[in-house]
């Protein structure tokens, strides 16, 4: 099968209209000068009362996530969405698979709305069905099918979700994915797993919490003739990484780790695994948004710490914590480009919207890509309680 894929959109560029979807808002986008957006976010949100659920995750903007009811990370978010079944109206702040997510986990009569369609995920967009398809024909006519269990990251679209339900595979957190990766190996003999679409997370998983060499990797380039892989290579590995990266984690690099060590003599170093291999040996301490925040709530006051995730989240986190020395792991502004599309004048479009009548921006998953992505989930949902870096 050969797949004409869509390239990653290019945001402001103009030449492609999708890649502008959300600045298309039917009526008026308010201005963000505009001096009473906070007191219409306020007001719309009491007129909607018990009817809407707003959701934020923790990489989103302080303007933003001052009018959430939860914050977390994406899975947690949707199991909260779930868990407000009374809810009409869930409100993502967030990026697009998230609310596919939430979607897939609220029932029929909840509508999910994004409100701004341009909050994509540079990530989820590296792995397009069609792309996983063909790799995985190839797959088998490297006579290694049978051997194959997909596993996906929260971080992908519902279709990938699905194909891993459909194919005997699952999803992981970047809570759960040693215990996901220990399940897949266990399901087949002489199991190799197939892992979309953060390289990083399934490597590091893999070396550092499972004991599998980085020879015992490969990664799939989606881009090149059988993943740029000899079928010698495809037989031999163990793991199977699919070439996609985090924009944000794959930014923070090993050497302003040293640098910072010399720094701030004493200083812990906490990193997400979708950082890079070499960036995650470098560090004291690895492990998901919620690992991160618990870790910084029970630290000693005056201790040094110097964190490599998304920005809004560091500098929420160093502002809530004066009494510790909080420092971002990168020389520059990092912040997540396409969940910070998410602004208050979108937020406050949406629910004006929907005080309205209007369901604008609303997502949803057709049933067939629902079912099978429910599998996945479900999959992870049966996984045994141990977390490695919850
Ligand atoms: S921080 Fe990375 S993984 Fe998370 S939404 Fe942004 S690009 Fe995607």
């Amino acid at each position: 099968m050969t797949t004409i894929d869509l390239p990653l959109l290019p945001l402001g560029k103009g030449r492609d209209l999708d890649a502008e979807r959300g600045v298309e808002c039917p009526g008026d986008l308010p201005a963000p000068s505009d001096p009473d957006l906070v007191a219409r976010a306020e007001a719309a949100k009491a007129a909607l009362g018990e009817r809407l659920f707003v959701l934020g995750h923790h990489y989103q903007r302080d303007e933003v996530i001052q009018f959430a009811d939860v914050t977390g990370d994406s899975f947690k978010l949707a199991r909260e969405a779930a868990a407000r079944p009374a809810a009409e109206f869930i409100v993502f702040c967030g990026v697009h698979f998230m609310a596919e997510s939430a979607d897939i986990l609220t029932n029929d009569s909840q509508k999910v709305v994004l409100p701004d369609l341009g909050a994509g995920c540079s990530m989820a967009d590296m792995a397009r069905l069609g792309q996983v398809e063909d790799a995985w024909d190839a797959l088998a006519e490297a006579g290694v099918i049978d051997q194959v269990v997909p596993i996906t990251y929260m971080n992908s679209s519902a279709d990938i979700k699905a194909f891993c339900g459909r194919n005997g595979g699952a999803v992981c957190t970047s809570s759960n994915a040693e215990v996901a990766l220990e399940w897949a190996f266990a399901q087949k003999d002489d199991a190799k797993i197939f892992f979309f679409p953060d390289q990083h997370l399934g490597r590091n998983t893999a070396v550092l919490e499972l004991g599998f060499s980085l020879d015992d990797c490969v990664v799939w380039n989606p881009h090149r003739p059988n993943g740029g892989l000899t079928v010698e290579q495809i037989r031999a590995a163990r793991m199977i990484l699919w070439q996609g990266h985090c924009s944000v984690h794959g930014r923070f690099s090993a050497d302003v780790v040293d640098e910072l060590r010399v720094a701030h003599p004493g200083i812990t170093v906490m990193v997400h695994p979708e950082c890079t291999h070499e960036v995650v040996t470098r560090a004291d301490l690895v492990g998901s948004t919620e690992f991160i925040i618990k870790t910084i709530e029970a630290a000693e006051p005056g201790t040094s710490w110097a964190i490599g995730t998304e920005l809004n989240l560091v500098k929420r986190l160093a502002d809530a914590h004066p009494d510790k020395n909080i420092v971002f792991l990168d020389r520059n502004v990092c912040y997540c480009s396409t969940m910070n599309r998410i602004d208050l004048p979108h937020l406050v479009w949406a629910l004006e919207n929907l005080v309205a009548g209007n369901v604008v921006n609303q997502i949803t998953v057709d049933v067939e890509t629902e079912k099978w992505a429910k599998v996945a989930l479900q999959r992870m949902l049966d996984l045994p309680g141990k977390t490695s870096k919850d």
